[in-house]
């Protein structure tokens, strides 16, 4: 079996917000703690693959004890995806070799903008110009050629989603498959998801009604029903939604499998 870790399970802001005072940033339901979105992939083929690198993933690594990361997959630029990437330095260091990260052309573009230290390296540090003092993550760019791609020698099927301004990769890994951070899904997408019989589907729910750059619960629902998976989790959940009247609003309406993800949630899939 593989393992999906659920890292964090927040929207952008993390949850608490800072300042805030309504009743879910108080709340002391630890449920009710979201860290910035992201899982964790153990493969049954033994392969570590980190989905996003938020900036809790220093946190978020420690606390599951993650000794080894094989590869990187990125869903999109966003500052809550992508802002944590230096962290990923030590792994460098380590293993004593660079670390793959895997994402889509846009995504590329924009990383390559935002961390040119990190992924125009060989411009800016060479013979003339060596790296002094502590040292540069030794990340290196895999940009994705087809919708059907090898990470880490695992099977990754790709969707693009719409998400405001840009598009977010999500994917498919054996019989689960991860769409974070999207306000739709095509038609086509759908029946190829529908058609799998996932085990799992995970699937952005940021608040109550409509968003226009997420799902809210209104899209969220339309498309838990049309892609009628075993089992659903929710996840990238902001400061609107308390973990039980979620859950209990997901039983009210027939979703009998779906659940609001919380961090730390381990899912088994094959
Ligand atoms: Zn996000
Ligand atoms: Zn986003």
């Amino acid at each position: 079996m593989n393992t999906l870790t659920v890292l964090g399970s927040g929207t952008s802001t993390g949850v608490p917000i800072l300042g805030c005072k309504c009743r879910i940033c108080q709340s002391t339901n630890p449920s009710n703690k979201r860290l910035r979105s992201s899982v964790f992939l153990e493969t049954k083929n033994k392969k570590n693959i980190l989905v996003d690198a938020t900036p809790d993933v220093r946190t978020q690594l420690l606390t599951h004890n993650v000794q080894r990361v094989d590869a990187v997959f990125i869903t999109h630029d966003h500052a809550d995806h992508t802002h944590g990437i230096d962290d990923l330095r030590p792994y460098c260091f380590h293993q004593k070799s660079s670390l793959p990260v895997h994402c889509s052309e846009e995504t590329a573009h924009s990383l390559k903008r935002k961390f040119d230290y990190i992924f125009d390296r060989h411009r800016l540090y060479h013979a003339e110009r060596p790296v002094i003092g502590g040292g540069i993550p030794e990340l290196d760019l895999q940009i994705f050629h087809s919708n059907q791609i090898q990470i880490a020698q695992e099977d990754f099927t790709l969707f693009s989603l719409p998400h405001g301004y840009v598009q977010t990769s999500a994917f498919k890994h054996g019989s689960l498959a991860y769409l974070t951070d999207c306000h739709s899904i095509a038609e086509e997408v759908v029946r190829d998801l529908k058609a799998s019989s996932l085990e799992w589907l995970i699937i952005d729910c940021v608040k109550p009604g409509r968003h226009d750059t997420h799902m809210g619960y209104e899209q969220t629902r339309v498309f838990l029903e049309a892609i009628a998976p075993q089992n659903a989790g929710l996840i990238h959940m902001g400061h609107e939604w308390d973990h039980e009247e979620l859950t209990h609003t997901l039983l009210k309406d027939g979703f009998k499998t779906a659940r609001p993800l919380k961090d730390g949630d381990q899912l088994r899939y094959s």
